[in-house]
Order: C-alpha cells, then sequence, then structure tokens
C-alpha cells in the first residue's frame, strides 16, 4: 500500500473496509478483522479431531490389557479378565470404524457396556480409570445418586457426559470414544416391589432414561452441566462408541442369589458351600437377580458384561500398600524422599495396617487414612537426612487413639 493508496485487506482485498485493519510488524501488509475473525474459525476446525486422528489403538491383546490391569490393581482377577476382553472387543469395534467410517460393518457388532458389582473400596473405579489411562481416551466418572428423571430435582442424565466433553477439551468426536464411570448405579434400582403401586421417581425414570445413553444416542448435553432450559445451546453427542462401566455394591444382592441357587440346586445349601463363603455368591449374579433387584429388563440387557469384584482380605489389602505402580507406601517413600528423608516399614507394620484397614470395612479406602494417620507427627516435622523404620509397635501406638474412639 503506497501512501496515497486507500487502506486495504491484503487478505480478502476489499479496500477501505468498515472493521479495522492490522498491519504486518513485517512487511507492507494490513489485515482486516474479519479476516483475522474467519482465519481464527479456519485453525480451530483444522484441530478439531486432531485428538482423534491422532488416537490409535494400542496394538494389544486382552491378555496385554489384563498385564497391564495387574500393574495397578492387586487380585480381582476375573473382573480384570472380563474386563479385558470387553475393553479389547469394544476398541476393536471403533478402530473398524474409524478405518472405514463410511461403511458399515456387514453384521452390526454391539457395544459390551459393563457391570461391575461389589463392595465399596475393592477397585473398581481403579478399574475403569486404569483402562481408560491404557488406551489413552477421556474417562469421566459420574454418579448415579445425583441423576433424576427429566422434569424432576436433580440432574439431567446427559450431564454424565459432560465431564466427558472436558476431558477431552470439548473435542466431541474423541469424546465420543471415550469411557464413562458410573458410580453407585444400585442406588437407581426400583425401590417398591411392584412398579404400578407408586410413581418411582429416582429409580425406573432414570433407568429408562439412563438406557438411551448406554445402547447409543445422540444425547444433547448442556456444555457446562446443570438443569436444561431452552435458552441454554447444547451440544449433541453421539453415544454409540462411548463405553459405559457401571458400577455398585449392590447390598443384599447375595440373598437373591442365595435364594435362586438353593431353588435350582438340589442340595446346594446342604453341601454347605453358601454358608462357607457367602461373598462368592456376587460371583453367581445373573440378570434375573439384576432384575429382583429392581432393575428393568431392558436396562439390564444394555449391561451384557457382568463382573464381580472380590471383598479384599487381609492379605489383598497388605499387597495393596506396597505392589501397584502406584502404592501407597510409594507414594509416601517418594513424597518424603523429596525432603532427604528415608522411610521404610517392616513387614509386621504393613500387615497391622492391613488388618487394621479390615476392621473399618471400606476396602482399601481404609489404607490411606490409616498411612495419613500413623505417618502424621512425621509429614508435619519432616526431619531432614532421617531414616526411619516404621515397627508394628509404633503402628499400634499410633491406632491406638483411633480405636478408643471407635
Ligand atoms: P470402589 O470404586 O470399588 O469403591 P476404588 O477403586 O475407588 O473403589 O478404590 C478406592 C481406593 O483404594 C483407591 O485409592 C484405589 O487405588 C485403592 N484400591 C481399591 N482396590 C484396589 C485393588 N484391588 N488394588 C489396588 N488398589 C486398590
Amino acid at each position: 500500500m503506497g501512501p496515497s493508496e486507500a487502506p486495504r485487506c491484503d487478505f480478502c482485498g476489499k479496500a477501505n473496509p468498515k472493521v479495522p485493519l492490522i498491519a504486518s510488524p513485517l512487511k507492507p501488509a494490513h489485515i482486516c478483522l474479519e479476516c483475522v475473525q474467519y482465519l481464527y474459525e479456519a485453525a480451530k476446525a483444522s484441530r478439531r479431531g486432531l485428538r482423534l486422528r491422532n488416537w490409535k489403538m494400542p496394538q494389544t491383546s486382552p491378555a496385554e490389557i489384563k498385564a497391564y490391569l495387574d500393574a495397578y490393581v492387586v487380585g480381582q482377577e476375573s473382573a480384570k479378565r472380563k474386563l479385558a476382553i470387553a475393553v479389547y472387543n469394544h476398541y476393536r469395534r471403533i478402530a473398524a470404524f474409524l478405518a472405514h467410517p463410511d461403511q458399515p460393518p456387514p453384521v452390526r457388532v454391539e457395544k459390551s457396556n459393563i457391570l461391575l458389582i461389589g463392595p465399596t473400596g475393592t477397585g473398581k473405579t481403579l478399574l475403569a480409570r486404569t483402562i481408560a489411562q491404557f488406551l489413552e481416551v477421556p474417562f469421566a466418572i459420574a454418579d448415579a445418586t445425583t441423576l433424576t428423571e427429566a422434569g424432576y430435582v436433580g440432574e439431567d442424565v446427559e450431564n454424565v457426559l459432560v465431564r466427558l466433553l472436558q476431558a477431552a477439551d470439548y473435542e466431541v468426536e474423541y469424546a465420543q470414544i471415550g469411557i464413562v464411570y458410573i458410580d453407585e448405579i444400585d442406588k437407581i434400582a426400583r425401590k417398591s416391589e411392584n412398579p404400578s403401586l407408586t410413581r418411582d421417581v429416582g429409580g425406573e425414570g432414570v433407568q429408562q432414561a439412563l438406557l438411551k445413553l448406554l445402547e447409543g444416542t445422540v444425547a444433547n448435553v448442556p456444555p457446562k452441566g446443570g438443569r436444561k432450559h431452552p435458552e441454554q445451546s447444547f451440544i449433541p453427542v453421539n453415544t454409540e462408541n462411548i463405553l459405559f462401566i457401571c458400577g455398585g455394591a449392590f447390598e443384599g444382592i447375595d440373598k437373591i442369589v442365595a435364594r435362586r441357587l438353593s431353588r435350582q440346586v438340589v442340595g446346594f445349601r446342604r453341601a454347605g458351600s453358601l454358608e462357607e463363603r457367602p461373598e462368592s455368591l456376587y460371583a453367581y449374579v445373573q440378570p434375573e437377580d439384576l432384575r429382583k433387584f429392581g432393575f428393568i429388563p431392558e436396562f439390564i440387557g444394555r449391561l451384557p458384561i457382568i463382573a464381580a469384584m472380590e471383598p479384599l482380605n487381609e492379605e489383598a489389602l497388605y499387597r495393596i500398600l506396597t505392589e501397584p505402580r502406584n502404592a501407597l507406601v510409594r507414594q509416601y517413600q517418594t513424597l518424603l524422599s523429596w525432603d532427604g528423608i528415608q522411610l521404610d516399614f517392616t513387614e509386621e507394620a504393613l500387615r497391622a495396617l492391613a488388618r487394621a484397614a479390615l476392621e473399618i470395612g471400606t476396602g482399601a479406602r481404609a489404607l490411606r487414612s490409616l498411612l495419613e494417620t500413623i505417618l502424621e507427627d512425621l509429614l508435619f516435622t519432616r526431619p531432614k537426612g532421617a531414616h526411619l523404620l516404621i515397627t508394628e509397635d509404633f503402628v499400634q501406638q499410633r491406632l491406638k487413639p483411633l480405636r478408643a474412639a471407635g
């Protein structure tokens, strides 16, 4: 642009545009704000789908997925195996879809959402999270107790996808291959035996609504969560390839299983199996038990893989303290090593901790608060350069006030 010429946008060529012109700091060139806006949108569009395009199904096998889980999750052999198979199949299905998005496969392979049944603190959330970490897909945790049927107080079911969108930086296509863990799914069981007697706001209605998400639908997700209202704009999310892992303690379902088994297997009870290992009944849960527990058949049908979590015994709790890659003992050792403190435990000390956790009864959840309690002074004083050995005596001393209170 010469001094006598009218200012012109060198990108669109418009002379004297109505919007401001921005001069290049390097060359005698200008660009109008309209073009800047256009380029900004184009840049955003070209980045869109990038994380999805960069995602590759790991070259793996169910056995390798299981081995990966082994490094983080102690025990739960049967659940890990089932999960490894289901997840492998699920992502094979997605990889096939991504390779030929316009060409539906000759046989429609259905999704295998997973139901994890077992006591609190036994690793349900940990399993779901570890799988997502292995596959490098977005992951979100939702809580079924906060959900209600549309139109009632509480959250709409679409909210379970909000956090997944956030985990995918709002890249919808990437969110659409993610994993959602829905905790406390047992709390949306129908409360009353007879569905027609009372209107069951928290239960059956939520199951109906969630059912659609589980089987695959285009859900309208309020980008920031909360209740839907008409003036809000929604992000459509296709849940066809989202893997849902639901988990719950299902307290009391063992009795339903026992009743069925004693009906079905003559002499089962007399053989003593039920009395000897009541916890193992979770391993026998069948869809019809879930129906008795208060779930509608359609909902159960969308969770074809049922895996039982075992209650953690003392040995498992002991192993959880030291074995997993992110084991609690390793975490505290690392934390203190930054202050030049070396921390060790005798085996008896760790076993005492495992026993104390078992008494509390919240699975591995108790381990963390117990460690925090016995190490509190140390974590506060940070004796630089110290080398400390935690013994059983030390553990018992520190746990005394806790025991007295409990
Ligand atoms: P749940 O979802 O079954 O209630 P979580 O997966 O949230 O339990 O586990 C609670 C805590 O205990 C987590 O810190 C987790 O790392 C640990 N934990 C639970 N079970 C195991 C396990 N089997 N192996 C290793 N860590 C476990």
